[in-house]
């Protein structure tokens, strides 16, 4: 059957897919509205988020005008190294040149082995790896793994929590707009505050406990641990038998200066989560990392050996990408870079944040940092704030990241659903003129909106008003 938008662009041997993109520049928002997110189209427009990218390059996309974008958001954490690495697309060339043996099933995947072995080297305390395609996947795995090598049901995860949205992973995500509708989820979830031992420990001591999933650094919100909290949940479980999973999909991979966030604590979780940046932007791959002896409790028999069977999970591109990816990280000394050019930002950011009353905090780790706004005190902008957020809380953080896309040329988010914080999640390649345009940028946004009247407010009132007719 045609398509309805009616059309293949070939380059004699096949579809151009550069040129099928390019054909649809002028269509693309009618043609996704018509067969895809109808919603996200919708949005997109409303807040002028609509530009056409058309090219992504490093730390930069470039609309149709050629305008360069400094992408804050490296779609949700994905694009640690940049988009379009030379070495990883150079490694995937020679997965797809080789003509190698894919997803044979009955194979045992010798990429597979060898990203799990280089994995491992940066994790030694862990000693086994199962793949998959996604986040979300490798969570239903460590709590299926969790339950069933424990032998016990209940799964502790924290308020304020993401571990992404299949229903294993949504039944320890918190957040009503991700759940809304999709009751009942699993059962035997405990949620317990983030960064309160005593809550754990009560619910650990009520027993029964197969495992506490922790984001180190929550994703949402950018939420720290307090220095003690890590290490005292570890020693908590350890003591009432239950695992620690750390759900580093998002703060792993050198996104906050260490291989991984809880290495800033000397914590040494039972199993670890990875994804998004091992990808390496281009094919999706998820890992969970465990102790032999989880491992062992699940594939414990020959006709189990194809339990956690996933029929992607082990591709040889996705392997190649990972293992190229890994290569980049050290090749490009990024933990070090993360590390200082966090830091830099960072002591940056809350300098010139510090006088501004409708900031509350400046926080984060290496390259994961969100802006925190709150109700000011002053009078006028007291009255502002309460305006615009009685339509719904997290609107004026929305109308910060307006102006720093319009008017900047930055893409970044609020870091959650009602959250008032604006998140940074930078990749872990952006310099020292990059982070200049940060700083300057932010600096210009919110002192603007410490003016009334202003165009930072009327922007957020239209904001404001456009949410209400929707
Ligand atoms: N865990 C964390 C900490 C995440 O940030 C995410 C995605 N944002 C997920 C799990 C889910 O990953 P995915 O969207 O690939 O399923």
């Amino acid at each position: 059957m045609t398509p309805r938008s009616a059309d293949t662009a070939t380059n004699g041997s096949g579809l151009d897919m550069a040129a099928l993109f390019t054909r649809h520049a002028d269509d693309r928002g009618a043609l996704y509205a018509r067969y895809g997110n109808t919603q996200l189209v919708r949005m997109l427009n409303t807040l002028g988020y609509d530009v056409g990218f058309c090219r992504g390059e490093g730390p930069y996309l470039y609309d149709r005008d050629g305008t360069r974008y400094l992408d804050l958001l490296s779609g949700f954490g994905v694009f640690a190294i940049g988009r379009n690495h030379p070495d990883v697309r150079a490694a995937l060339k020679t997965v797809l040149d080789g003509d190698l043996p894919n997803l044979v099933q009955m194979d045992a995947p010798r990429l597979a082995a060898l990203l799990a072995e280089r994995l491992l080297a940066n994790v030694p305390y862990l000693d086994k790896v199962l793949f998959g395609n996604t986040g979300s996947e490798a969570v239903e795995v460590a709590l299926k793994l969790a339950r069933a090598a424990t032998g016990r049901s209940r799964i502790i995860h924290c308020d304020h929590a993401f571990h992404g949205v299949t229903y294993g992973a949504l039944s320890v995500t918190t957040g009503e707009t991700f759940r809304q509708g999709f009751a009942p989820f699993l059962p035997d979830c405990v949620r317990v505050p983030f960064n309160d031992l005593s809550a754990l420990e009560s619910e650990l001591a009520r027993g029964n406990v197969a495992a506490f999933i922790v984001e180190p650094i929550q994703g949402k919100g950018v939420n720290m641990p307090a220095d003690g909290y890590l290490p005292g949940a570890a020693s908590l479980c350890r003591r009432h038998g239950a695992l620690l999973i750390a759900d580093e999909v998002q703060s792993g991979l050198g996104r906050t200066g260490r291989f991984l966030a809880v290495e800033h604590w000397n914590v040494e979780p039972d199993m670890v989560l990875l994804s998004k940046a091992l990808s390496g932007g281009f094919v999706p791959v998820s890992a969970v990392l465990m102790r032999k002896h989880i491992f062992d409790k699940v594939y414990d028999r020959l006709d189990r050996a194809m339990m956690a069977a996933s029929t992607f999970a082990e591709n040889n591109l996705a392997m190649a990408a990972g293992l190229a990816t890994l290569q980049v990280i050290d090749n490009e000394r990024l933990l070090e870079r993360a590390a200082a050019t966090g830091e830099r930002l960072l002591r940056a950011l809350s300098a010139s944040m510090q006088h501004h009353e409708l900031v509350r905090e400046v926080r984060g780790k290496g390259l994961m940092i969100a802006i925190d706004f709150a109700r000011p005190r002053a009078f006028h902008l007291a009255m502002e704030w309460d305006l615009i957020e009685a339509a719904r809380p997290g609107l004026f953080s929305q109308a910060i990241t307006i102006p720093l896309f319009a008017d900047h040329k930055i893409l970044c988010q609020v870091a959650g659903p009602d959250s008032h914080a604006v998140k940074f999640l930078p990749p872990l390649i952006v310099s020292e003129s990059d982070c200049d345009w940060i700083i300057n940028a932010v600096d210009s946004v919110v002192a603007a909106s410490h003016r009334v009247p202003s165009a930072a407010w009327s922007l957020a009132r239209t904001f404001m008003s456009n949410y209400l007719r929707s």
